[in-house]
């Protein structure tokens, strides 16, 4: 590192030292014309300074319409006021269906919506987008939707029936190319037996899942990999809060590797039959209306302690109340939102989660000490990917990585040896890391017939000549 980059941290270092108090005064860059600093112990921070464990809110998409969706997402995250109080302006996404393709005959909302009005990427299994297709592109590309539910809802009354066949999935992916959309990193298993290009599952139970299944015509797993699908939920009930990785490796039948998730769904307990036999059954919390049970003060603190990941399973839209959320559970997300304030959990939609999850585990760097300025240099080499392969990352990729150091006024970051943007690393008084994500609170709710809607439409048009 030549004499430029030195000059860059000391004023950086005399920044830090001015805005972080007296601590770091006695520490400036003063002192050090006298003597250099040693070279310094670098150890990894599990997560993004000041916060103690991460957590996701990952919502299926079943009976979701787009009276509901709004609602739920503009206060969740925005700092709006709205329907159900004040914005808490969480980073929580959600999921969605390409297809309807159900014939269950629930309402979905108060207002007497069934399944049929259900938001879907296409109308009913045809290759027409719906009339929430610009919507849902829209929430894709700014981030209130991460997630495939499925290949779409195609749960049937009969579960021996089903509408889907890869073609479906063909076209679905051909228009999310046209749309230029971002690639959606996580897909979530759904349904009954009827939605048979899930996958990632090979208990007797789930033998209808064939999306991985090369050699029938509900194959689908090649088309969701080259969209860049890395992440699967594979439809196990869990009731374990606290991992110290989110993540497992599971081998696909076409012969290829997806990374598995937990997800929190419930807890399990223990039926006792009349004729004494036992069997295990789930007390089910992944409805809105026991959101709040999910988020209990007790569980939020274990989280913390022990310095861990979860990932709550809900569906968020999932009942048919004209206030989609419960007292409780509002009350519960704003806690969960203060304690992320207090800096003791950061909320992050699934897919950020999910990708630092892996980049913190499989991190590699290597350190280097120039005694001529005393520098601590930690150049991250790449990092370790048992199921994609090995990596170099970008420094968008190491968002959130920290490391302790005694003094990060005398330490930096690079990436194979070239410096990570200025702006992108974050010192506080014992750590050096890569920026976290910027808050969005910008409320992106769009209705139907508004200008922005007719503007979104025909901007989705044009991309389908
Ligand atoms: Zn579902």
């Amino acid at each position: 590192m030549g004499k430029k980059f030195v000059i860059i941290t000391t004023v950086a270092g005399m920044l830090v030292s001015v805005l972080s108090g007296a601590d770091l005064t006695s520490q400036s860059v003063f002192a050090s014309q006298e003597r250099v600093m040693q070279k310094q112990i670098v150890t990894q921070r599990k997560f993004p300074w000041p916060y103690q464990s991460m957590l996701a809110i990952e919502s299926d998409a079943d009976h979701t319409d787009l009276r509901k969706f709004n609602i739920i997402h503009e206060f969740l995250n925005t700092k709006s006021e709205t329907m159900l109080g004040k914005g808490l302006g969480l980073d929580i996404s959600d999921s969605f269906f390409l297809y309807n393709g159900s014939n269950e005959p629930e309402e979905i909302d108060y207002n007497g919506a069934t399944v049929r009005n259900e938001m879907t990427m296409f109308k009913g299994t045809s290759n027409v987008p719906s009339v929430y297709a610009p919507i849902l592109l829209y929430y894709i590309r700014h981030g209130w939707i991460d997630t495939f539910h499925s290949a779409g809802d195609f749960s049937r009354v009969d579960s021996n029936t089903t509408l889907f066949s890869r073609q479906l999935e063909v076209n679905a992916m051909n228009f999310l190319k046209k749309e230029n959309e971002v690639s959606i990193n996580v897909f979530t298993d759904h349904g009954n037996q009827s939605n048979v290009a899930n996958f990632g599952s090979y208990i007797p139970f789930d033998h209808y899942m064939q999306g991985d299944n090369p050699h029938t015509r509900y194959y689908i797993t090649d088309l969701l990999e080259h969209e860049g699908v890395r992440f699967v939920w594979s439809d196990h009930y869990d009731s374990q809060y606290i991992y110290n990785t989110m993540l497992y490796p599971i081998t696909l039948r076409d012969g290829s590797e997806m990374w598995g998730f937990y997800r929190f769904t419930g807890t399990r307990k223990v039926v006792y039959e009349p004729r004494g036999g036992m069997i295990a059954d789930w007390n089910t919390m992944w409805n809105p209306g026991y959101l709040w049970e999910q988020l209990t003060q007790t569980r939020l603190d274990e989280l913390v302690k022990a310095h861990g990941y979860t990932v709550i399973a809900t569906h968020l839209e999932g009942n048919a109340n004209q206030f989609p959320l419960n007292t409780q559970t509002i009350e519960a997300l704003v806690h969960l939102a203060h304690m992320q304030d207090h800096g003791l959990i950061l909320v992050a939609r699934t897919s950020r989660l999910l990708n630092y999850n892996l980049v913190q585990q499989g991190v590699r760097d290597h350190v280097v000490y120039d005694k001529k300025n005393g520098i601590t240099n930690i150049d991250i080499t790449n990092v370790v990917n048992p199921v994609d392969g090995n990596f170099i990352p970008t420094w968008q990729q190491l968002r959130g990585i920290t490391f302790y150091v005694k003094d990060p006024d005398y330490a930096m970051i690079t990436i194979r040896g070239v410096p990570v943007p200025a702006w992108d690393v974050t010192r506080s008084p014992q750590t050096i890391g890569l920026r976290w994500y910027s808050p969005d609170t910008t409320n992106w709710a769009v209705n139907v017939g508004t200008p922005l809607y007719f503007q979104l439409k025909s901007e989705m048009n044009a991309q389908l000549k």
